[in-house]
């Protein structure tokens, strides 16, 4: 495999062969990093805490797969997984209904070697969209499938299926029937709540990767697709730089390919600095949202404009932490 440039600058691992039994070869121990988002926009209070555990797990699930050597791919899908099966987050189990009562869920994974990537869009009957997606990315012919012709692509490559209304859960019940009773405005002051998750990754071979995962926005239209299934738009990774994954209005997001906005501010500033200048760039179409990136110094960076956003970042030199508000986290 040919490293990617500027990786040298950690230099390589040497050739055991190449040293005498007098000398002891260096150890290299090369940085990773993780960063796990649960939504952005206006968390109400009493679903901190719910916001805050489902994080902590997914975060400390995947540093540990990370720390044990699993790739990038593999911990990003799994952490997306996780979270995809709590009920908190609007992905999987818990995912918005449109304005039609139905389930259309979105989600994208990629990897930022080969900058391959698959995805699928307005999607249900599945369990796991993330998965479906990493099947699309592995089956290599296409990047995104939607609708009908990608539930079909997941049966036939045996990913979970699962009766649609099997992720139903009562809180987005109640909302769409609140919506239907006229009560537009809850949509717009406390439904808000953008649950969507995500996770990137850097492992110990310098491979990024960024996996998103979404039932998109609260009442929307049949057949919208939003920026979660979107590579550059809702993630994006490039070992070269880093990986993102994104959460928000999506119609914002899209127009300003957030994710590959904040991969390639990357070039110039680390993880943190580079989260803030994509961010300024959803200030253009009046976006609101947030986005996680992890850079390939093994560091990682949050931003968001939003009142809170459900976020979890991992690294060597500062552990684990999780939190909702802006400025600290606290450790997990
Ligand atoms: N970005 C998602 C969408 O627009 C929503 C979210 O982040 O919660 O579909």
């Amino acid at each position: 495999m040919t490293e990617p440039p500027g990786r040298e600058r950690y230099g390589r691992v040497p050739f055991s062969g190449g040293y005498t039994t007098h000398s002891r070869p260096r150890r290299l121990v090369l940085p990773i990093a993780l960063a796990v988002h649960g939504g952005a926009w206006n968390l109400p209070d009493d679903e901190v805490d719910a916001h805050v555990t489902g994080v902590a797990a997914a975060l400390t699930l995947g540093w540990d797969r990370l720390r044990a050597g699993a790739s990038a791919l593999d911990v990003v899908e799994e952490v997306v997984r996780a979270l995809e099966s709590d009920p908190t987050f609007n992905a999987g189990r818990g995912s918005h209904l449109n304005a039609e009562g139905n389930l259309q869920m979105d989600a994208s994974i990629m990897e930022g070697g080969k900058l391959r990537a698959g995805a699928v869009a307005a999607i249900s009957g599945v369990r796991h969209p993330v998965s479906v997606a990493r099947r699309v990315l592995e089956d290599g012919r296409h990047v995104l499938l939607v609708g009908e012709g990608a539930l079909r692509f997941a049966r036939a490559s045996g990913a979970e299926l699962c009766r649609p209304t099997a992720l139903l859960v009562g809180r987005e019940l109640e909302r769409f029937r609140a919506i239907r009773r006229g009560r537009r405005s809850l949509v717009d002051q406390e439904f808000r709540a953008m649950d969507t998750v995500g996770a990137v990754a850097l492992d110990r071979r310098g491979r990024t990767a960024a996996a998103t995962s979404s039932g998109g926005t609260q009442d929307k239209a049949p057949g919208r697709v939003g920026d979660s299934p979107i590579p550059g738009a809702g993630g994006y990774a490039d070992d070269r730089l880093g990986a993102a994954s994104c959460t928000g209005w999506g119609e914002g997001i899209l127009r300003v390919v957030l994710a590959k906005s904040a991969v390639d501010a990357l070039a110039e500033r680390p993880a943190e600095a580079a989260a803030r200048k994509a961010m300024a760039s959803l200030r253009r179409v009046e976006g609101q949202g947030g986005v996680i990136l992890v850079d390939r110094a093994g560091r990682v960076g949050a931003s968001f404009n939003t009142p809170r956003m459900a976020r979890g970042l991992a690294t060597q030199e500062a552990g684990l932490a999780v939190g909702v508000e802006r400025g600290r986290l606290k450790r997990a």
